[in-house]
């Protein structure tokens, strides 16, 4: 028998892959399933995370300069820790590459590489180096810390809690679209210049992404803990089904609270997108979706570019969205399709 991969989709996939896998050292103290690892090393948790980058998967060369290509593939890591509410220690880059990669394209991945490294203080620990038969594979692990009562998981939400989101949402899909369109029109008219200036904000989502770091570090300032933790990374109704399921919560959305920069609404607009559905369903914004206790609620409400958007819910409340035209709607979390 042979069963398709998209039968499962990649949640259903990892799951699928991973449950006859259970935890035997008294170390790990958290396995599959959140943002990163968790590691018991007495005093410290060492928190850990992978992910990869796929050349034609995850980004086309076509309009990613290298450079972005690498400070991107150590973020999308370092947000994972974030997530966890660590701090990033440590990196290892391992890549994949065919010979048509010169070293000079290389030097320009990792100058990429080594700004991130610079910006978020981490050091390059190691990797792997490797080939290819066609085109490029880059595959990152990061390695954080926290001290064991300060880390947040995706499953500590509780009824009552108040959703926060940092940043804002959705400029990062629609600087892809905009990538993408550009891309098109050049194929076929290479004598058109791409139109890429006035969508500066947009693009610079897209192709070089923050984590949030500085949010984990307000937090420590701030002496709040949140009550439960994810990055956006593929979307933010996708992150608050994770957070609900794995909290065995429901939650209420509030269009109105979804922050939003204008310049990604403008360009919903332009491309005849509902903004609220870039924000729910657009991917790689790597800003944070957290929750906290009512009773923390003075100390996030004077913190910078932190949104309140909703309040967490009993289960059998299942998760909503209320719009801005006051009506209540089931949110489905259509994520990333990437099969
Ligand atoms: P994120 O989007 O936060 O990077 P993922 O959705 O990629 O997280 O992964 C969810 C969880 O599944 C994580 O704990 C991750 O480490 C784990 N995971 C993903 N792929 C595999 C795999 N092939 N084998 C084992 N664990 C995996
Ligand atoms: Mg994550």
């Amino acid at each position: 028998m042979r069963t398709d991969v998209n039968t499962l989709g990649e949640f259903g996939l990892i799951e699928h892959l991973t449950k006859q896998f259970s935890l035997q050292q008294p170390s790990s103290l958290v396995g599959v399933g959140d943002d990163a690892a968790v590691i018991d090393n007495g005093n410290f948790m060492t928190v850990v995370s992978t992910d990869m980058l796929v050349e034609g998967v995850h980004f086309d060369l076509a309009y990613t300069p290298l450079k972005h290509l690498g400070y991107k593939s150590v973020v999308v890591n370092l947000s994972d820790i974030c997530a966890m509410n660590a701090f990033p220690r440590q990196i290892t880059v391992s890549i994949a590459i065919s010979n048509k990669y010169s070293v000079e394209a290389l030097d320009e991945l990792y100058e990429g590489i080594r700004l991130a490294c610079e910006h978020y203080n981490v050091d390059l620990v190691g990797g792997d180096t490797t080939s290819s038969t066609r085109g490029m594979v880059i595959s990152v692990t990061a390695i954080g810390q926290c001290e064991k009562e300060l880390l947040c998981y995706r499953n500590g939400a509780k009824p009552g809690d108040l959703i926060c989101i940092t940043g804002s949402l959705g400029a990062a899909y629609l600087g892809l679209l905009i990538l993408e369109r550009e891309k098109k029109i050049w194929a076929e008219h290479p004598d058109i210049q791409p139109q890429l200036e006035e969508h500066e904000l947009v693009i610079a989502r897209h192709l070089k992404p923050e984590a949030r770091l500085d949010v984990v570090e307000v937090f420590r300032k701030a002496q709040l803990k949140p009550t439960s933790m994810i990055d956006i990374s593929d979307g933010l109704a996708s992150e608050i089904f994770h957070i609900c399921k794995q909290s065995g919560v429901g939650a209420l959305l509030e269009e109105s609270g979804v922050p939003m920069h204008p310049e990604a609404q403008l360009q919903a607009i332009n491309f005849k997108l509902d903004p609220i559905t870039c924000a729910l369903n657009g991917g790689e914004d790597y800003e944070l979706l957290f929750t906290i206790d009512p009773k923390d609620v003075d100390k996030v409400k004077y913190l910078p570019d932190i949104y309140i958007a909703g309040e967490i819910l009993d289960a059998k409340d299942g998760v909503k969205l209320n719009t801005k035209g006051g009506k209540l709607h089931e949110l489905k979390a259509q994520g990333w399709v990437h099969f």
